[in-house]
């Protein structure tokens, strides 16, 4: 392919973005279209975990057990509501075939490969490209309350350390406060993968989006993808709400809502929107110095700078767009069990953000199977921000034609057909 050649990428979210930086670099003319504002949808609010720890898929065997049960909790962070949807059926029944030791490991080896890929790019992104984005490497700790979460936690950690080399420091309950000053003394233990980082995420977004803008990549913000016109095995030509536009290659980045472009792009693309929220505030006097994840109740926090984050919960409920005050209430509760100062007055944002959720657990990045010029580049599930730059460099070797820097067949679109 001609490095002079252009290409449109419709998305203007983490994953569009670090598309469009691939691909520039690699010598495109890139345009970004987005129907929003830039990363102004689940790319905005998230935890800003870049975490290659994260590695084990939602897929785990005992997952609808413990998914069926929490259906019975109505503070539960998961949540499913009922609706007669044949894709979202179609996806719990795959989701529930997954839930097993085997595709578990199988799935953990290949987003291994692409979480690691994804931390040099980012150490390289924040180094030497002098990205801003609050870049902290100060790993992430898995705060557990009870004994009996520790010892489930432990065999996790016992399966990263067998099984991918990922090893966690242990921590006893009565050396916590020590080595977290803002985590209360009644906790049974902790786990921490100094190898974890964090950042903040629409730090990273807006300055990534400006760079390249500088550079001359082409944002146009506002702008629907509404229809996309194929000739052959080639698209040739999106209808947008700013009227026609064309290019040599296309790439689709559109997270939660990529589903609706299934039959167009005539391939299954089975991408549920998986809804969570954050609430942000200013730091409290006694803030947290690590990131941490209490897996007991599925909360997040992140220290920024000047704020602090709390962010939780899956909901497969549609595109609905409410944040439901109990939510938010909901996610400062659960963080009082493990935090001296667990809130603080001073509200900065409340959100939500609809993961592109796929049944196996790994993302859909490669070249749509009918459609010569087409590319796909979604469905990170919960990883997303961590596996960005990766996706971005992969779709810019498999559009150039060149051997990518790791194995893509795993992610292609092809495997749902
Ligand atoms: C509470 C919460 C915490 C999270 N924490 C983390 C974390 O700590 N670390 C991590 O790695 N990930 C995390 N995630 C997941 C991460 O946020 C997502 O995986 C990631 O943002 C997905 O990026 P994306 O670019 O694919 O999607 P998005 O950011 O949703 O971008 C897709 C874009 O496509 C646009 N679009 C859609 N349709 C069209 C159209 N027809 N025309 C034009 N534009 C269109 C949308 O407007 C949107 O801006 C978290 C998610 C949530 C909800």
């Amino acid at each position: 392919m001609a490095r002079t050649d252009s290409v449109i990428i419709v998305g203007g979210g983490v994953v569009g973005i670090a598309c469009a930086h691939y691909l520039f670099r690699a010598g495109y003319r890139v345009t970004v279209i987005e129907k929003g504002r830039l990363a102004g949808a689940c790319s905005h609010g998230n935890c800003g975990f870049v975490c290659p720890s994260h590695v084990l898929p939602l897929t785990e065997p005992g997952a609808v057990r413990a998914a069926l049960k929490s259906l019975l909790k109505p503070n539960a962070p998961f949540r499913v509501r009922p609706r007669l949807s044949p894709a979202l059926w179609h996806w719990m029944w795959q989701f529930a075939r997954c839930c097993r030791r085997e595709p578990m490991l199988r799935a953990g080896v290949h987003l291994k490969a692409m979480l690691d890929s994804s931390m040099r790019e980012y150490r390289h992104l924040v180094d030497d490209e002098n990205l801003h984005c609050e870049w902290q490497e100060e790993g992430l700790l898995y705060v557990l309350r009870t004994e009996k979460g520790v010892q489930d936690f432990g065999r996790n950690d016992d399966l990263l350390t067998k099984e991918f080399g990922i090893a966690a420091r242990s921590i006893e309950g009565k050396d916590l406060s020590e080595f977290e000053p803002a985590l209360r003394s009644d906790l049974a233990g902790a786990f921490f993968y100094e190898g974890d980082t964090h950042l903040r995420p629409d730090l990273l977004n807006r300055s990534w989006g400006a760079r390249l803008r500088e550079e001359g990549v082409r944002f146009v913000t506002g702008c629907e993808l509404q229809q996309v016109r194929k000739e052959g095995q080639r698209v040739f030509v999106l209808q947008t709400a700013g009227g026609e536009m064309r290019a040599d290659h296309y790439v689709f980045a559109m997270g939660a809502w990529s589903s609706k472009l299934g039959r167009e792009l005539r391939c299954p693309i089975p991408v549920e929107p998986g809804k969570g929220y954050s609430v942000t505030m200013r730091r409290p006097s006694i803030c947290p110095t690590h990131p941490m994840l209490f897996p007991e109740h599925k909360v997040g926090v992140t220290p920024f700078k000047g704020e602090y984050r709390l962010g939780s919960m899956m909901e497969f409920a549609g595109f609905d767009a409410t944040i439901p005050e109990k939510r938010i209430r909901q996610l400062r509760t659960s963080a009082e069990v493990y935090l001296l100062e667990p809130h603080t007055s001073g509200t900065r944002e409340e959100w939500f953000g609809w993961r592109p959720m796929t049944w196996d657990s790994l993302p859909i990045v490669g070249r749509v199977p009918r459609l010569g010029n087409a590319f796909l580049a979604t469905g990170h599930n919960m990883l997303g921000l961590s596996l960005a730059p990766a996706t971005g460099r992969l779709v810019a070797e498999i559009l150039s034609g060149e051997a990518p820097h790791i194995d893509a067949s795993p992610f292609s679109p092809s495997r749902f057909l």
